[in-house]
C-alpha cells in the first residue's frame, strides 16, 4: 500500500469519472464546438454567478491569463509573498505580462484591506501603476488557510474604490467553501476573475477554469490561444470536470477531517517541532532542529509514505480523494512508532 500525500494532484480518475469521460460528446473547442466543454464552462460560470468561463489545461495558465487580461505593462500586481502566482508559476508575471510585483507579508498568505490600500501606488511617474490585486483562497503555502468572507468583502471594496481589478487564485476554493458559510456565488460577487482547479481535490486528471464576465473571458480566449492552450476535442477532459463539480465537492470535508487527524498524530511525535494550523486538506509541520525534512521523508518512504519538503525544516502532506481511513490509520501508526 503506497500512501501518496505529496499533493492532491496525484489522484487518479475513478471508474465513474472515466465512464463520464468515455461517453462525452466532443467537437473542436477552438471553433467553440465542443459541447462538453461548453457545458462545463456554463456550469462553472453559473456556480459563481458569472457570465462566462473558459477551460484551460492548468491553473497556472488560468492565473497567467487572468493577470494578462487585467493589466498592461508597465504596471504592478499586489499579492502575498506566499502566492502561487509569484512563487510557483516560473516567473510568469514578469515573463508573460512584464509587471513588477508588490509582495506583501500576510497572515499565512492572507492580506487585509488596509494592507492592500497602503500599497496601492499614487499617480507618480516614478512608480509602476498598480493594476491588479490578486488573492489566494485557500492559500497553499499558508497550509490551506482560508479567508473569511468579510475580509474578502473589505478587500473588494478597496479594489472598487481604486478602480482596480481583483483576481482570485481559487485553485482550492471549494475547500474553503465547504468549511465556511459562504457560497461560490458569494465569491463570484467579489472578484472580477476566479481561477478554479479541477485537478486538485476535485480529482480530475487535467484542467482548470477561469470565470468572469463576457468581456474578460473573450480576452482570455485570445490569450489562451497565444499560450498554446487552445485544445480540440478536449471534451473528454471537461467531462471529468463536470463529473467532479457534481460529485466531488461535498466529500472534500472528509479530506479535511483526515488532515486534522494527521495533525493529532503529529502533535505527539518526537520529530515534530511545530504544526501550522490545519484548516483544510493541507498539513504543514516543522521538524525538530536535530533532524532534517530529508531524513524524516526518507523514514516515511521506508514505510511507503510519500510527502514533500516544503521549505527549511518544513514538510507538507496533502489529503485527497485517493487517501482513505485505512491509509490514515497506517500513517498515524507509523508516525507514532517513529
Ligand atoms: C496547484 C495550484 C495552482 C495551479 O497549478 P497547476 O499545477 O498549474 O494546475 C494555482 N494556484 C495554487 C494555489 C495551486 O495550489
Amino acid at each position: 500500500m503506497l500512501i501518496d500525500l505529496r499533493s492532491d494532484t496525484v489522484t487518479k480518475p475513478t471508474p465513474e469519472m472515466k465512464e463520464a469521460m468515455f461517453s462525452a460528446p466532443v467537437g473542436d473547442d477552438v471553433f467553440g464546438e465542443d459541447p462538453t466543454i461548453n457545458q462545463l464552462e456554463k456550469m462553472a460560470a453559473e456556480m459563481f454567478g458569472k457570465e462566462a468561463a473558459i477551460f484551460a489545461p492548468s491553473g497556472t495558465m488560468t492565473n497567467q491569463i487572468a493577470i494578462k487580461i487585467h493589466t498592461s505593462a508597465p504596471g504592478e500586481v499586489i499579492c502575498d509573498e506566499l502566492s502561487h502566482i509569484y512563487k510557483y508559476e516560473g516567473g510568469g508575471i514578469g515573463f508573460n505580462s512584464g509587471l513588477s510585483v508588490r509582495l506583501l507579508k500576510g497572515d499565512r498568505g492572507r492580506l487585509t484591506a488596509n494592507q492592500i490600500e497602503e500599497n496601492i501606488n499614487p499617480d507618480d511617474v516614478h512608480l509602476p501603476p498598480t493594476q491588479l490585486i490578486s488573492l489566494e483562497n485557500t492559500c497553499n503555502k499558508g497550509a490551506g488557510s482560508i479567508y473569511e468572507l468579510n475580509d474578502m468583502q473589505a478587500i473588494a471594496q478597496v479594489a472598487k474604490k481604486h478602480n482596480l481589478p481583483l483576481h482570485l487564485d481559487g485553485a482550492r476554493i471549494f475547500n474553503a467553501i465547504i468549511e465556511k458559510d459562504y457560497s461560490a456565488n458569494d465569491i463570484g460577487q467579489l472578484f472580477d476573475t476566479i481561477s478554479v482547479c479541477l485537478s486538485k481535490g476535485l480529482g480530475c486528471p487535467v484542467g482548470s477554469v477561469l470565470v468572469g464576465d463576457e468581456k474578460n473571458i473573450k480576452k482570455a480566449r485570445r490569450i489562451r490561444k497565444i499560450l498554446g492552450g487552445g485544445m480540440r476535442q478536449a471534451g473528454i477532459l471537461a467531462a471529468a470536470g463536470i463529473y467532479a463539480l457534481e460529485n466531488n465537492i461535498s466529500r472534500l470535508k472528509d479530506d479535511h477531517n483526515r488532515a486534522k487527524a494527521i495533525g493529532e498524530a503529529l502533535k505527539n511525535a518526537s520529530f515534530v517541532k511545530d504544526i501550522m494550523p490545519i484548516e483544510t486538506n493541507i498539513v504543514v509541520f516543522y521538524v525538530q532542529d536535530n533532524t532534517t525534512p530529508e531524513a524524516i521523508l526518507e523514514k516515511l518512504k521506508e514505510k511507503n509514505i510519500l510527502a514533500v519538503k516544503f521549505g527549511p525544516q518544513m514538510i507538507r502532506m496533502v489529503t485527497h480523494l485517493d487517501f482513505d481511513d485505512k491509509q490514515l490509520d497506517h500513517l498515524c501508526k507509523t508516525i507514532k512508532n517513529m
